[in-house]
């Protein structure tokens, strides 16, 4: 099919007015609250509950809390997450009731989509998404976060079962659901 090319009006073969109304454009952008951002001088306010890059947090005597489960590396979904795990000759962990610790534990930046997955599946509350997202490297393999690297950032994480808590409470909130009718 041949499409004609449409006609210009007299004003568009002008070419001033098409001028005069981008500059209109730009002088109105000029006088308007600006909204960009002199990054990174200027840094963006993370809002509360903002899931940024998965780390694995220590307990409060700095010990590891992961135990090598890999559920995370089960349900990771574009398989950002490797674990080795620690095998038979390996040393125990280092705190009291935890079977194990991970070998090797690995988190793929540049494939992590930030969905949070991992933190939802931890039964010891080992990896949370904090609020991290410049994440940065000069090459692909910098991107891939050890062990050392993940326990490093996420640090000590406080609150014992935090999760746990709140999903009981939520568990006993659904237990009095539908609420009694009267009558
Ligand atoms: S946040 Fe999602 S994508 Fe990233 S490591 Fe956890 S489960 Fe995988
Ligand atoms: S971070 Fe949590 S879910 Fe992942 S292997 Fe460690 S204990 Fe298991």
């Amino acid at each position: 099919m041949i499409v004609k090319r449409r006609k210009l009006s007299f004003f568009e073969r002008l070419y001033l007015p098409a001028l005069v109304a981008g500059l209109w454009v730009t002088v109105r952008h000029f006088f308007r609250r600006k909204v960009t951002m002199q990054y990174p001088e200027e840094r963006w306010v993370v809002p509360p509950g903002y899931r940024g890059a998965p780390y694995l947090v220590r307990d409060q005597d700095g010990h590891t809390k992961c135990v090598s489960c890999q559920l995370c590396e089960f349900v990771c979904p574009p398989r950002a997450i490797r674990i080795v795990p620690p095998g038979p000759d390996a040393p125990p962990a280092d705190r009291r009731n935890a079977e194990k610790m991970p070998r090797e534990f690995e988190i793929n930046m540049l494939r992590c989509i930030f969905c949070g997955f991992c933190e939802e599946v931890c039964p010891e509350e080992a990896i949370f998404l904090q609020q991290d997202y410049s994440l940065t490297g000069l090459a692909r393999g910098e991107m891939v976060y050890d062990k050392e690297k993940l326990l490093a950032l996420g640090g000590t994480h406080q609150d014992r079962h935090l999760k746990w808590t709140r999903k009981r409470e939520e568990a006993a909130a659904q237990e009095a659901f539908p609420p009694a009718t009267a009558g």
